[in-house]
């Protein structure tokens, strides 16, 4: 592999973005299918039919041993840089849920975590992503960040920072994780 070939995985496409069928090489167009105005990417070379699915991101609320600190991590890319958010990812198809929240967690912090309960759902349909968050538990708090982040912490509940949150919906679960 050319390890000096970096491509940037940009999620945010649209269906106007996909001009060719991946079966046969023709021209898509978009058309009602199902619901109207809701079209969808038809090869009328090949009749098939390109559903684009949305983005499917996984988001870990790691607690420490004694569930009274929560893990954030100082962003050190935008959107966001310089401001705290959990760690998480994208889950590509075919992998299994949990071992990616699993991975995420480890290649960003280090740590190994088990996963435990859902804590929230949420989309955004604008960007195309459909978010679940989970709460897990490190089994220690030794934290090796990768180059995603300017650092990464523990903080008790009464010392989180409010004002320095990377997006809505890391305010909104902390939210929900301090009323607990
Ligand atoms: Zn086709």
């Amino acid at each position: 592999m050319n390890k000096d070939l970096y491509f940037k995985y940009q999620w945010r496409y649209k269906k106007e973005d996909l001009k060719f069928c991946p079966r046969c090489g023709h021209h898509f167009s978009l058309e009602d299918l199902h619901i109207s105005n809701q079209p969808q990417l038809l090869c009328h070379n090949c009749e098939f039919v390109f559903y684009i699915d949305p983005k499917l991101v996984v988001v870990a609320v790691v607690l420490n041993k004694e569930e009274n600190k929560v893990l954030l991590l100082q962003r050190n890319e935008e959107p966001g840089k310089g401001l705290w958010a959990f760690p998480g990812g994208h889950v590509e198809r075919g992998h299994d849920l949990f071992e990616t929240i699993q991975s995420e967690v480890r290649e960003e912090t280090g740590l190994s975590v088990a996963v435990k309960g859902i804590i929230d759902t949420d989309s955004i349909a604008s960007d195309g992503v459909v978010q679940l968050t989970y709460r897990a538990i490190a089994h220690h708090e030794e934290i090796i960040i990768n180059m995603e982040s300017q650092q990464g912490r523990f903080f008790a509940l009464d010392q989180i920072p409010w004002d320095a949150l990377a997006f809505p919906s890391t305010k909104k679960i902390l939210q929900l994780i301090a009323k607990e």
